[in-house]
């Protein structure tokens, strides 16, 4: 019987992916035994055999790691072997901690953080990790991943990564169902169809969001509004987005404060507003209009401190100006003043 010929060969589709990532931001990938991962600093990463990889490693993840590091290094590091580090002592390990910093932050919004996690020994910092990765902090590697961060945000490195996470995710997404509960791809999380991660919580449905609002047009999510254009519609009962928050009601606005202190930066108070008058001590003359001003932030009327026994409370809610008695709990605007100050995504 004659043998048979074969043309095409199996190529497993995370190493196709991210291979290509590494192609298109001018890196080939050779693989060795002699090595872990090492960059020559002129354009070739070599990476591990398979055969010496953790259990819980890939050569996606090897890939991505390295092209964290070049991102937290600098563009520069490019031109440098291993990208400007010492491997031998602890004088760069700031950056190697910088570089987790930015691969977590870069893989959670895929549900891949799990599944893209460092390996090897290094693997406790990653585990110690806070939820948003890049939030300021002591730690002196939180400013460089933050820089890495920004760096990741231009081309070509955000088109390349944004296109290999969305292809790793879209795959996990395949998998996740038939995966076992020890296989490594049971740990990436799913998304919501607008994009967000799901909620863990499958009892939150999306109909009891402080983000969802009706309208004529149905129920619409102002969280994953995109810029210039109307919010897109989601169901009262589709299992909720990790984005998730209890409606808002005027009782809630003792703790939050927001449109009351940095959510906004004054006030404006209109020449027919009767508070001028009430209050004249409270208001100033600001480019030609007459405002409640907001020195360190904080509105002058504003009294508490948010905290259970002294809340956010206006001195002068009964007569307060009109621009504020318009203000909706619950509204865009109080929306927009939360992300502000922080207490909403
Ligand atoms: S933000 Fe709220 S309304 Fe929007 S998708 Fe998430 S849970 Fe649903
Ligand atoms: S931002 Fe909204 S919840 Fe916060 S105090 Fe203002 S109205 Fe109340």
């Amino acid at each position: 019987m004659p043998g048979r010929s074969i043309v095409h060969h199996y190529q497993d589709p995370l190493d196709l992916i991210w291979l290509r990532a590494a192609a298109d931001l001018g890196l080939e990938v050779q693989r060795s035994a002699e090595a872990y991962a090492s960059y020559d600093g002129k354009g070739t990463l070599t990476i591990s055999v398979a055969a010496d990889f953790d259990a819980d490693d890939s050569l996606a993840q090897m890939i991505f790691h390295e092209i964290c590091h070049w991102l937290v290094s600098g563009i520069r590091a490019k031109d440098l072997p291993d990208w400007g580090l010492s491997n031998t002592n602890n004088r760069d390990l700031i950056y190697e901690y910088a570089c987790h910093r930015l691969q977590a932050a870069l893989s959670t919004p895929f549900g891949l953080r799990e599944f893209m996690a460092v390996t090897t020994d290094w693997r406790r910092y990653w585990d110690a990790l806070p939820e948003d990765p890049l939030k300021d902090g002591e730690d002196p590697a939180i400013a460089i991943a933050q820089t890495g961060f920004q760096l990741a945000q231009k081309s070509p490195f955000e088109s390349v990564l944004t296109r290999s996470l969305s292809a790793t995710a879209v795959i996990a997404d395949a998998v996740r169902g038939v995966a076992q509960s020890s296989s490594l791809w049971s740990v990436t999380r799913s998304r919501h169809r607008l994009g967000s991660l799901l909620s863990r919580s499958e009892a939150l449905r999306c109909g009891s969001c402080a983000w969802a609002v009706s309208g004529k047009s149905g129920l619409r999510c102002r969280q994953h509004k995109p810029p210039g254009k109307i919010a897109p519609a989601v169901c009262s009962d589709e299992q909720a987005c990790e984005r998730w928050e209890q409606k808002l009601v005027a009782a809630d606005c003792g703790n939050c404060g927001a449109c009351c202190r940095q959510g906004f930066d004054l006030v404006s108070v209109s020449p027919r507003d009767p508070f001028r008058k009430l209050h004249p001590e409270l208001v100033q003359l600001h480019n030609g209009d007459h405002i409640v001003p907001r020195p360190g932030g904080t509105c002058v009327a504003l009294d508490g401190d948010g905290a259970a026994a002294t809340p956010f409370r206006c001195r002068h809610y009964a007569t307060r100006p009109k621009n504020c008695e318009d203000f909706e709990v619950a509204g865009d605007a109080c929306l927009l003043a939360r992300r502000r100050v922080g207490l909403s995504r």
